[in-house]
């Protein structure tokens, strides 16, 4: 039997104290649940009950992950693929019965069948790429590009992420080229990034394809005898009519993994 959320609530004291590091006892449970905290954690939590709980098995965020994709797997499965194919910017084919969509993420080809996400002919395992396609499939976005280039903090509920955003991506791009503005623009091209210019006064700016009809802009801005060299990474205002937030943000992230691991691994490949 694995461990539920109000199981665990239950066994606390429920005071809010804050002591455990998340504001209520609510909360903590949901992380307990989540595998993100152990109800040891809690300084009130007694002996018998941190035994008991141990010996359950804890539902890890893994776990998580894999039901949420199956749940938006269903849903993607029953959409219209001509009518997705064209909201999201696929290409739809049918042969013998089969339908698909093939599509990009993150410059990577995958197919959508019937039978869920494939990647290179086999089907996808990796539960958070299913999460985003499986998001950007069933929503069908079709909203035209605004043209509005805004940051994670323009769209609702992403307070929280804010800073970590910055952390986790654009200062990891800044550090990562910083003091190389050549590498930065042919380790772009190289990702299937396009130079453009325009809306942003910056060194260097370029657009990627997150999602067919998710375009990143990269703006970077080398370092001079005052700043550091820094980094800004800006979404269509349209991208929340394709994809749930979180699920942005996190593609970015992976985007940056991505981006800068190639990188490094370049380098080490010529030394
Ligand atoms: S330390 Fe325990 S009692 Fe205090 S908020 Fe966290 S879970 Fe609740």
């Amino acid at each position: 039997m694995t461990i539920i959320m109000l199981d665990i609530y239950k066994k606390l004291p429920k005071t809010n104290c804050g002591k455990c590091g998340v504001p209520t006892c609510m909360a903590f449970a949901v992380k307990v649940k989540n595998a993100q905290l152990r109800i040891w954690d809690c300084p009130y939590i007694n002996k018998e009950d941190t035994e008991s709980f141990s010996r359950k098995p804890a539902v890890t965020l893994e776990d998580n992950y894999e039901r949420v994709s199956s749940e938006l797997e269903v849903d993607a499965k029953h959409t219209n693929f001509k009518e997705a194919a064209m909201a999201i910017g696929g290409h739809f084919e049918a042969n013998n019965g089969c339908e698909i969509i093939r599509l990009k993420m993150l410059n990577k080809p995958y197919e959508m069948r019937k039978e869920g996400l494939f990647d290179n002919g086999t089907y996808c395992r990796d539960s958070w790429s299913k999460i985003i396609m499986y998001d950007y499939i069933r929503r069908k976005g079709a909203k035209p590009l605004t043209g509005e280039w805004v940051t994670l903090g323009y769209f609702p509920n992403t307070a929280s992420h804010v800073k970590a955003f910055q952390r986790s991506a654009e200062e990891k791009v800044a550090t990562a080229f910083n003091g190389d503005i050549d590498k930065l623009k042919a380790h772009s091209k190289e990702l299937g990034g396009i130079e453009t210019s325009g809306k942003m006064k910056a060194d260097f700016v370029c657009r990627f394809e997150l999602l067919p009809r998710i375009p990143l802009y990269l703006c970077f801005w080398e370092a001079d005898e005052e700043f550091q060299a820094s980094c800004k990474l800006f979404m269509d205002s349209s991208a929340e009519a394709y994809i749930d937030i979180e699920y942005l943000a996190y593609l970015v992230e992976r985007f940056v993994e991505k981006f800068t691991m190639e990188k490094t691994q370049n380098i080490t490949d010529k030394v």
